[in-house]
């Protein structure tokens, strides 16, 4: 069969701005997104030059996935021999080896006893399943009326209908929803820093709140450590610790979303282990499958699932068509082994001592607010809102690939970004701070 022939970029984004869809863009398309032709290791590659080049370096390692960077020899490995057995088969009533062998590893690798593991599509769905799982535990349990969330403000739990409902609701993504999403208990958001002293008065705050509302908590839900969309915003650890305590004493269940910070990016293999902190629920997603496909998984205790399957309804009823599809947990499994396989540790230690060392003069740009750097995570805050025009391309004026959003310039690079790219990222960040 003869190739199709391809578009020319021109025709592309005309075509693009009349039918797709961007996220958070209006239809028809405003801005003329990049076309990007092909990607390996770190690097980008553009369908045509821009501004000199067809080749940028990866800063956000696809919102946070694609941890080992394109094109990766072992996960295109596992994706094509999955691909020759079978792309997917329904779950119902089925079960394959991919499935199984990945959900042993995440319960293996997984906080304390999370071995239950409810493989998703994506992100928000977990965040879905989560929060089904902890209100029907309690209806199993006769406590019906233990149904609403609490979470502190500066969230972002994906964007759906329950997980908008515990985004940050003023200045959020979701805030036009207000009224018309499932109201959930708010605490103010954790005091900034991540070395930061504990706070008593704003620890008393979650243990009142939670006192307070727990007979219609179901779950208290919380990005541990870092609070990414919402504000790339790092708390100290201490606070899952009060979660925790505080949860035990009201009959309330914690579920941490491990979403952005699961897989190594803080430093530590859950962001949850900073705090020795073991959640009734854990979400997982973005990492998962190395960025390759869409898979997220929601693990939970025997507590948990017992409960649920002990009720009058004994079945978690939820079910998703591509659920567990074996393409992608092929691919999850093989990322695992790559991440395992290396000192993961080290290498975040390494990017992170990068970030500081190449952010550190940004605190000299006017208009920076604050600079953080936390495993393979860095942040430029501004003290006004970003021109995202200019500021992205500035970034690709050095070659590098960014996303800024609101007042906000941040990296969270492959975990094989070479230090002189790291280095080149950092002054792509600078070179964003000072034209946004
Ligand atoms: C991205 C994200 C989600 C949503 O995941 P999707 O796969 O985009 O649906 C949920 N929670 C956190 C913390 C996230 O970073």
């Amino acid at each position: 069969m003869p190739e199709p022939e391809s578009m020319d970029a021109h025709d592309l984004l005309a075509l693009d701005r009349q039918h797709v869809w961007h996220p958070y863009g209006p239809m028809p398309g405003t801005d003329d997104p990049l076309v990007i032709e092909s990607a390996a290791g770190v690097r980008l590659r553009t369908a045509e030059p821009v501004q000199g080049h067809t080749e940028l370096v990866d800063g956000m390692s696809s919102w946070w996935s694609a941890i080992h960077g394109y094109n990766h020899p072992v996960l295109n490995e596992a994706a094509r021999g999955q691909l020759d057995r079978m792309s997917h088969v329904m779950f119902g009533g089925l079960t394959h080896e991919p499935a199984v062998r990945l959900a042993k590893r995440l319960a293996d690798l997984a906080p304390g006893d999370l071995e239950h593991v409810f493989l998703c599509d994506s992100g928000s769905v977990s965040v879905e399943v989560a929060a089904k799982m902890c209100l029907q535990y309690w209806r199993s349990l006769g406590r019906p009326a233990k149904q609403r969330l609490l979470t502190w403000r500066g969230g972002y739990h994906g964007d759906t209908w329950q997980p908008m409902s515990v985004c940050d609701p003023d200045g959020g993504m979701h805030d036009l929803w207000s009224g018309v999403l499932p109201r959930q208990v708010f605490a103010d958001e954790p005091p900034a820093g991540f070395d930061a002293p504990l706070d008593e008065a704003y620890a008393d705050h979650l243990r009142e709140l939670i006192g307070r509302h727990a007979e219609e908590l179901a779950a208290v839900i919380v990005e541990p450590v870092v609070q990414g969309a919402g504000g790339m915003r790092f708390h100290s650890p201490a606070y899952l610790k009060v979660l925790r305590e505080a949860c035990d004493a009201h009959d309330v269940l914690l579920v941490l979303d491990e979403i952005a910070t699961g897989f190594g990016r803080t430093g530590e293999l859950f962001a949850a282990g900073h705090a020795g902190v073991v959640p009734d629920v854990m979400c997982v997603g973005k990492a998962l499958t190395g960025g390759y496909l869409t898979m997220a998984a929601t693990l939970c205790t025997p507590r948990v699932a017992d409960g649920i399957s002990r009720g009058e309804v004994p079945v978690l009823a939820h079910g998703p068509t591509f659920m567990a599809n074996p393409l992608a947990a092929a691919v999850a499994g093989a990322s695992l082994d790559v991440l395992l396989q290396q000192d993961w540790r080290q290498e975040i230690k390494r990017i992170e001592a990068g970030l500081r060392d190449g952010l550190e003069r940004a605190r000299t740009i006017p208009g920076v607010r604050d600079v953080r750097v936390l495993g393979a995570i860095g942040v430029v805050q501004l003290d006004h809102p970003i021109d995202m025009t200019a500021a992205t391309r500035a970034a690709v004026g050095e070659g590098v690939w960014l996303r800024p959003f609101r007042d906000l310039i941040y990296t969270m690079p492959p975990y094989i970004t070479g230090d002189e790219d790291i280095a080149r990222i950092c002054a792509a960040v600078c070179a964003a701070a000072r034209e946004g």
